[in-house]
């Protein structure tokens, strides 16, 4: 079994616990006096990060919105008050993609990049990516974070490191052929794409030796039906990975695929809430994912609320790994729900259902409001279909999912 650092993923809860609370109070001790967002933040809240005893004292500082961060960029622009250093002290900017409003602008130091690797460097271990791997980014290394810190992690692990920048999809397909590549970094919609158009330009996908893929970005990896589609096509094996530009990468799938992502526990606390109530979650229940990252006093997140619904579980993994799961991977996010005539349902749950057809190349969720109730269409895109309207193709986030019920 790979392991990135055994004896962590391995590490008794109780040790591994210890850790983790070492080294919340080494970076709320960098943060507290340097940081002005935080500073601040925990100041105007009455909170004492200073006297963290214990696990359970995070739960007194308050939480971190995307919003507050977003507003800390408007008021002190470019790059706003959640940063600790100087800022000759960073080296590395990227921003979100701004799926969800104004993106919001992130900033490296050094340490905080190579924290990044070491994060992906327990992605590719997971995912049994090793020094034997050539493995092809088929990402355009915009400003996007998406996979530019996997170039990082590819180092930590050993693989060569092929981009794939600035190619379209048959160019990328050849690449891949020509060079022998094992493994590939994408987003699950676009290794579909990719797929399609070697069947549109009667590409033998076959004859790429591809035996892992990591997807980001997206939850699709781990809905059971897209990623059966996705192996099935490629010949290898699928593993989900989640993180984000404001967080890290955070969470991983390992080789056994228990059906759902380990959490990077030594890098990062994670508490699942109710996003109602902002209240800890029932053991076992969903609820929102709430991250505080531990290896990047530079631009830091205390208690962020992510936005993505999880189901935690800390039953031990067979892969050896004591590092908590997220059941499912990420379920959706908290906004993404829609009560359809009193059920709730995730948009997730409607694409596991539609990937089960191969007839279906595309689709798209549109949820209205007839009055107090919503209504759901979803349109469909089917293969080969004559006099058919195509719905968009995406290679980065993908946006399927639609609201015009306010
Ligand atoms: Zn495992």
């Amino acid at each position: 079994m790979p392991y990135f650092d055994k004896a962590v993923e391995t590490m008794p809860r109780e040790r591994l616990q210890a850790l983790q609370l070492d080294k919340l109070r080494v970076v709320i001790s960098q943060l507290l006096g340097r940081n002005r967002f935080y500073t601040n933040k925990w100041k105007e809240a009455g909170a004492a990060p200073g006297d963290i005893r214990s696990l359970a004292d995070l739960q007194a500082l308050p939480f971190t919105s995307k919003s507050e961060l977003v507003q800390a960029q408007a008021d002190a622009p470019p790059f706003g008050t959640n940063s600790t250093f100087p800022e000759t002290e960073y080296t590395r900017f990227h921003q979100t993609s701004g799926t969800t409003g104004a993106p919001l602008r992130v900033l490296d130091t050094p340490e905080s990049w190579d924290w990044w690797g070491k994060c992906w460097g327990f992605v590719f271990s997971g995912a049994g990516v090793t020094s034997a791997d050539r493995l092809f980014l088929a990402f355009g290394f915009g400003p996007f974070i998406g996979f530019w810190a996997a170039v990082e992690g590819a180092k930590r692990v050993g693989a060569t490191m092929i981009p794939g920048g600035g190619w379209d999809s048959l160019q990328r397909l050849h690449m891949m052929r020509e060079l022998r590549a094992t493994a590939i970094c994408c987003t699950p919609t676009y290794a579909l794409r990719l797929a399609d158009v070697a069947r549109q330009e009667n590409f033998d996908l076959s004859s790429i030796p591809i035996r892992r893929l990591v997807h980001a970005g997206e939850p699709g990896a781990n809905v059971a039906h897209t990623k059966a589609r996705i192996e099935a096509a490629w010949g290898g094996k699928c593993f989900d990975h989640a993180g984000a530009s404001e967080v890290g990468a955070h969470s991983f799938e390992c080789e056994v695929q228990p059906g759902g992502i380990h959490v990077i526990e030594s890098e990062f606390i994670a508490e699942v809430i109710d996003p109602q109530t902002g209240r800890e979650a029932l053991p076992g229940a969903i609820g929102e994912l709430v991250i505080t990252n531990m290896g990047r006093p530079g631009f830091p997140v205390i208690r962020y609320r992510t936005g993505d619904l999880v189901r935690m579980n800390l039953s031990p993994c067979t892969c050896g790994r004591t590092f908590a799961r997220l059941d499912g991977g990420l379920l959706g996010r908290s906004d993404d729900m829609v009560t359809i005539r009193g059920v709730n349902v995730y948009p997730t749950a409607i694409e596991n259902v539609i990937r089960q057809f191969a007839e279906v190349e595309e689709f798209q969720i549109t949820v209205t409001r007839q009055r107090e109730m919503q209504d759901l269409e979803i349109q469909i895109e089917v293969a080969n279909a004559a006099d058919a309207e195509s719905l968009p193709r995406y290679e980065m986030k993908a946006r399927r999912f639609r609201r015009l019920d306010g």
